[in-house]
């Protein structure tokens, strides 16, 4: 994995391919203003915001392009199943899938995990096996996986994780019997930033034979991911977290795995034949893209991806972790302000607390300072049990952020402390 590759080697090469005004002027909600002041959006871990390209593509796209795909042989239906199975080749490029075929465009990373826990449960998983996931995991790695166990009576193996938020290794790999039947764990957290050195986790795992599930829902925005790399056996993300719209997101699976397992819905498309004698199954990735897809979404995901790349992709990781550097100092220099997640390898999230202010308290400040910051438990009550917290503050950089947003948030926070003070 290159995600977040050592920065002073990145910063000697490493450039971006528009300036940062450029940039801004590419996303225009950039621009606005809310309570009267320039917004501040720091809440990129929840969704990004959109570029022109990907913006204007959508609106071209139901203008001289709208079509179902794949059901006809008409002149616009044509051009439609083209452009969506283009989409489908640039998101095995992006993240360097072996083939096209293992690429399952879904609802978002959530629709992805539900599919891999029911599919892959219905089939491998029995009464007294094992699912592990770790405890710095958003709920959407979490329930999928109870309900299957739930289901099968199956049991939930938790890797936990150090005060820095590290994820414990040695324990992960206490954690592996001859009944564990799959690893799912997440490559960045949503809350700590922490990145998981997912390509060992996977390493270990494959060594006992168990497939390895890597939930990419915050990495895919913040560097290089490639898959084949990691070797991960099925990895997931959401389009609306790195730059494309909602409603769309991707199942990778390896293409045995993915022709092993069941479909998980059934209609149209995902069969070869239908009748009331027998059903027979479509071949990958169509087997598990049951209905009319959003190929509206897939399309603008691809812009999406594509705008990343000619951006630069490790420029945007090198930024991104400057401006991480920059809160993190801003934020540390506040009296009784405490950081959750310091490991040393990190995407741009930082979460806090100043001192004893209550979350919501402070997120509403900021928020009349134009400044939108993410509070509670981010889908990640786990993680606040484990610090006996009721929630934080997450700021959640992107590359389009400037210095001078870090900076606003840093005496945002100083003076929400100073009034409660
Ligand atoms: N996993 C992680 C780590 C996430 O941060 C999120 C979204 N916050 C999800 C999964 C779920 O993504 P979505 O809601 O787009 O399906």
């Amino acid at each position: 994995m290159r995600l977040m590759r050592n920065t002073m080697q990145l910063k000697s090469q490493m450039k971006l391919s528009k300036t940062i005004e450029e940039i801004r002027a590419d996303f225009p909600i950039l621009s606005m203003k809310v309570h009267g002041l320039p917004l501040v959006y720091l809440d990129n871990g929840a969704t990004t915001q959109k570029p022109e390209q990907v913006i204007r593509l959508m609106d071209e796209l139901y203008r001289t392009a709208n079509a179902n795909v794949h059901r006809g042989v008409h002149f616009l239906s044509d051009i439609v199943s083209e452009k969506y199975e283009s989409a489908r080749e640039t998101v095995r490029a992006f993240i360097n899938a072996q083939k096209k075929e293992e690429i399952i465009f879904t609802a978002g990373a959530t629709a992805s995990i539900n599919a891999v826990a029911f599919s892959f449960g219905e089939k491998y998983v029995r009464e007294g096996d094992e699912i592990i996931v770790s405890e710095m995991e958003h709920h959407a790695n979490i329930v999928p996986w109870q309900m299957l166990c739930g289901r099968k009576k199956a049991n939930l193996k938790v890797i936990p994780f150090t005060d820095e938020g590290v994820l414990d290794l040695e324990a992960y790999r206490g954690l592996i019997t001859d009944r564990t039947r799959i690893v799912a764990v997440t490559h960045a957290s949503n809350v700590l930033g922490t990145v998981n050195p997912v390509k060992e986790i996977v390493a270990h795992a494959h060594r006992h034979g168990i497939p390895v599930l890597v939930d990419g829902a915050q990495s895919i925005q913040h560097g290089v991911v490639d898959v084949s790399d990691i070797d991960c056996d099925f990895f997931v993300f959401s389009g609306h977290k790195v730059y494309g719209p909602n409603g769309i997101g991707v199942l990778y699976g390896k293409e045995k795995l993915l022709n092993d397992l069941p479909p998980y819905q059934g209609g149209g498309d995902m069969v070869a034949n239908v009748s009331f004698r027998k059903t027979t199954w479509n071949e990958l990735p169509f087997k598990f893209e049951a209905g009319t897809t959003n190929f509206t979404g897939a399309i603008a995901l691809a812009a999406a991806l594509d705008y990343l790349t000619a951006l630069g992709r490790e420029a945007v990781a090198e930024r991104e972790q400057s401006l991480l550097e920059r809160a993190t100092a801003g934020l540390s220099s506040l009296r009784g302000l405490r950081i959750y997640g310091t490991a040393p390898r990190k995407v741009s999230v930082v979460s806090f607390l100043p001192g004893d202010i209550h979350q919501y308290d402070a997120g509403m400040i900021l928020d009349k300072l134009g400044i939108a910051v993410r509070t509670g438990t981010h889908c990640a009550q786990p993680v606040m049990e484990r610090f006996g917290i009721s929630g934080t503050i997450r700021a959640s950089i992107a590359f389009y952020n400037t210095e001078e947003e870090i900076d606003a948030l840093v005496k945002g926070v100083r003076k929400v402390t100073e009034m409660f003070d």
